[in-house]
């Protein structure tokens, strides 16, 4: 581990949500250990097996769905 490196990796997951078709980003810290995901490809393989919790912040719908996934900028790894 370098200096000055960040310890997590912050994903982004943009959800749309199912009742006001509202778009919501949920930012999720994924702490850079050797079992967590590091890349998009790999979190959006990690949330089939266990997804992240949703919820609009504009109507309290709990079903959204998943637009896609980035990383959040200054937290990519180099
Ligand atoms: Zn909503």
């Amino acid at each position: 581990m370098f200096e000055g490196t960040p310890r997590v990796n912050v994903f982004l997951v943009h959800c749309q949500c199912a009742n006001c078709q509202r778009p919501s980003t949920k930012r999720v810290p994924v702490p850079r250990v050797d079992d967590a995901p590091a890349t998009v490809d790999e979190f959006i393989e990690a949330l089939e097996h266990s997804p992240v919790p949703f919820m609009c912040r504009h109507c309290e719908s709990l079903i959204g769905e998943l637009v896609g996934v980035t990383m959040e900028a200054g937290y990519a790894a180099a």
